[in-house]
């Protein structure tokens, strides 16, 4: 009941298994670790915005879930936060060992601007991230692959490379993000992205983002999610 109007008033609709969380009203809500806390904090945000609120208690339930929200709605820092308080509950990378977090990225310019978010809150933390996109030279990408890091964001072309390499692997990914997911679909990456996903395991926790939710999306979720995935839709949904 009074999920329901805490929903209505962030103009949000929630789908799934219940019970549905309730609502975070602030930063301090996550569980984050102090260091990065304190980051947020630094941002100077007011709070969260509506599909942090609900996602953020969402992700940290352990589900799976499908964001959809506009552009601009802070879907980043809804993935990004609840994963860092799952990285921090895994065991610490070993020597060889690949990313726990990953996160799918349509383009060079996306994957380079989701970096620069986490970079932005982890940087001098524990949490070690790098982004691996096409168009410039591997090395660079492997030597941080080789030297390990919790999260990668990846567009799939070039990950697939890194696999195929041995440069990394997926063994560790507990934590699967597909941002612009709609996107990535547009832009025919569906073969790709599923090969990478066959590669992780099937006990992970997936969540997708998109700014819409049409009958190619809605497949890929019953594909990947685990049963009954929580389904956020802040504003109308857009098919
Ligand atoms: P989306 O992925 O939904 O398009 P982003 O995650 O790129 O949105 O966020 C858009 C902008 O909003 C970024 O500059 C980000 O730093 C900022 N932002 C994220 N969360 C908040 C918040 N709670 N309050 C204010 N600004 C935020
Ligand atoms: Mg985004």
């Amino acid at each position: 009941q009074e999920v329901a109007e805490a929903m209505k008033a962030l103009n949000a609709n929630i789908e799934g298994r219940k019970p549905h969380p309730r609502p975070v009203k602030s930063f301090d809500q996550v569980g984050m670790p102090e260091d990065v806390l304190e980051k947020v904090k630094a941002a100077g945000f007011e709070g969260p915005t509506p599909i942090q609120a609900i996602g953020w208690p969402t992700a940290l339930s352990g589900r799976d879930m499908v964001g959809i929200a506009q552009t601009g709605s802070g879907k980043t820092l809804a993935y990004l936060l609840p994963g860092i308080v799952h990285i921090a509950a895994q065991p610490p990378l070993r020597p060889g060992d690949g990313p726990i977090g990953l996160i799918l990225a349509p383009t060079r310019e996306l994957a380079m601007q989701i970096h620069s978010e986490v970079m932005r809150f982890t940087e001098g933390t524990r949490i070690r991230s790098t982004a691996v996109y096409g168009g410039v030279p591997r090395y660079g990408q492997a030597s941080d692959l080789r030297r390990g890091v919790e999260i990668l964001i990846a567009t799939p072309g070039r990950l697939l490379d890194f696999l195929e390499s041995g440069t990394t692997t997926l063994k560790r990914v507990t934590y699967l993000n597909l941002d612009e997911a709609d996107r990535m679909l547009d832009m025919g990456f569906e073969p790709q992205i599923r090969k990478v996903v066959s590669q992780i395991r099937p006990d992970r926790q997936t969540l997708m983002w998109s700014a819409t939710w049409p009958k190619e999306i809605q497949r890929l979720a019953r594909d990947f999610c685990r049963e009954d995935p929580v389904k956020l839709t802040i504003g109308t949904e857009e098919l």
